[in-house]
Parts: structure tokens; sequence; C-alpha cells
């Protein structure tokens, strides 16, 4: 048994949310530059340079990439091994977010219920979600995550007889029709199966595959590029203002569902698609 004092969880939790708005992970940022390569459009290719631009500027600064530094997202893993002292690991997190965005100068964009909506002024509480691993370490990835793209998400519960062609043209549709709402070329996450909420989770963790990725399973890598291929035909393009670029990854990950079941959820990212993780 290994013990750590939950000062530690918010420490990394506040260096998290401040790395996670400065810096793209490496193959996002990468991305943009085969986005650029990709895009057919003058306008489109300028807009890439303009994010590339960005980035680089975000990261050398140390500022947020985007004025929207989002809800906190945070999946963790949590050794069973380890005996965390100190205090209550959500109260940890929670105070890891407030000192990160209050310290980092992030925008605070958490009101505290959803219709009397009063802002919390420290972009308090976490939208955390922990699961009990094997082992004796903590890993908490944060995954800012912007109201615009958020605001594009989507659930269809279908019937099992759907097949996955009628599947991945429902997702590619709701993609094309947030049009330039979620501040495309986008990263698609979807989550197939469990329940409504687990299909929901999962579309959000999805965001944290690799961008470029497929699926190692045949069957999800098809409807992956199927996906792709329908949204970057759509012309919609980067910023929305038409291009051959919209997305630049999709990730589907399914789990085990009811036999009358087919739930679909779909997470959109934007072009800034962040996340920072750090383990304990
Ligand atoms: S959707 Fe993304 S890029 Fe657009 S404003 Fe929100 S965080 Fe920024």
């Amino acid at each position: 048994m290994r013990e750590i004092n939950v000062s530690e969880v918010t420490a990394l939790v506040r260096r998290l949310c401040m790395e996670a708005n400065y810096r793209l992970p490496e193959d996002v940022a990468q991305s943009f530059e085969t986005g650029r390569a990709a895009e057919q459009s003058p306008l489109g290719r300028t807009i890439f340079d303009e994010m590339i631009r960005n980035c680089k500027l975000a990261c050398e600064q140390d500022v947020p990439i985007c004025q929207d530094t989002g809800s906190a997202v945070i999946f963790a893993e949590v050794g069973q091994d380890v005996h965390l002292t100190g205090g209550a690991f959500e109260d940890a997190v929670n105070e890891g977010v407030r000192q990160g965005y209050v310290d980092g100068y992030l925008r605070k964009s958490i009101v505290s219920d959803p219709l009397r909506r009063v802002n919390t002024d420290d972009n308090t509480p976490a939208m955390l979600h922990t699961r009990i691993v094997p082992g004796e370490s903590v890993k908490i990835i944060v995954a800012p995550k912007g109201g615009g793209s958020e605001n594009m998400s989507a659930m269809k519960m279908f019937t099992p007889a759907a097949t996955k062609e009628v599947i991945a043209d429902w997702i590619a549709d709701t993609v094309i029709a947030a049009g330039s709402n979620p501040c495309p070329p986008v990263i698609i996450g979807v989550g197939l199966g469990g329940t409504a909420d687990k299909a929901a989770a999962l579309a959000k963790e999805a965001l944290l595959r690799p961008v470029g990725q497929f699926s190692e399973d045949p069957l999800y890598a098809e409807m992956e590029h199927r996906i792709l291929d329908r949204v970057n035909a759509s012309g919609v393009g980067p910023q929305g203002l038409g291009g051959t670029v919209t997305a630049l990854s999709c990730a589907i990950l399914p789990f085990a569902t009811h036999i009358a079941s087919l739930p679909c959820a779909v997470s959109i990212g934007c072009h800034v698609t962040r996340h920072a993780e750090g383990t304990l």
C-alpha cells in the first residue's frame, strides 16, 4: 500500500489545467501540418496557418490557446493499492482546478446551477470521471472542453437492427450539421453501446485517442474511415469557411450493451482538442 497525500493531487491538477490550455498535445499540433497539406482551399490553408501560429504563440507565451478554456473534464485512474491521505480525493481535484484556473489566468466558465447561472468564479467543479484500477499510482488527464463544440454533442438510441452504415452516416451527418459551431477542423469522438450515460462518457474518452489513429478492430476502423470521408466531402472546411478538411480524426469506442439497445453518442472536439496528463 502506497500513501499519497491529496495535496499532490491538487498540485498535479493545477499544473495540468495550465499545461492543457497552453500547449496542444503533439499529435493534435502535428495534425494541423498534415491537415494543411491536405486542404485544397487557399482560404482553408490560410486558416491552418493561423491555427499553427496561434498554438505556437500560446506555447511560447504561456497563454491560453483559446479564450474558452473550457469545462475541466478530468479522467482519473486511482490505483487500488493507493491510500489517499489528508482529505477527500474529489475536494483535492477541485482545489487543483480552482488553483489552476485562477493562477493560470484561465477563463472561468462554470455556473453553479444550470438555471440560476451564477458563475463559480474558479471554474469548479470539475467534470470528474474516476476509475479504480490495479496498481499503486494515480493517473490524471485534464481535458478542457469548450462550450461551442460541447453544444454540438448528440445522442441517438438506435434499434439493434441498425446497420453500421446507417450509424456511421448519422454520426457524419451530425458533425456536418454542426457546421462552423464546433470550430472545425474537428475531432470526432463516438461512444457506441453500453447505456445512454455510458455511451456519452465513452464518446468524450474517445477524444483522447491519438489523432489519426484508427481502431484496431477492422469493423470500427472501416466505420471511422466512412465517417471521415463523408464529413470531409461536405465542404464545411476549416472554421466552416469552406474546404476539404472538416475533420482531422474519428475514434469510436464500443462497449457491451443490452440485447434491446444500441446507444450512440457523439462528442465533437474542436480544433483545440486539449489534454494533458500526469501520474503520481
Ligand atoms: S469550440 Fe474550441 S476553439 Fe471554439 S471557442 Fe470553444 S474552445 Fe475555442
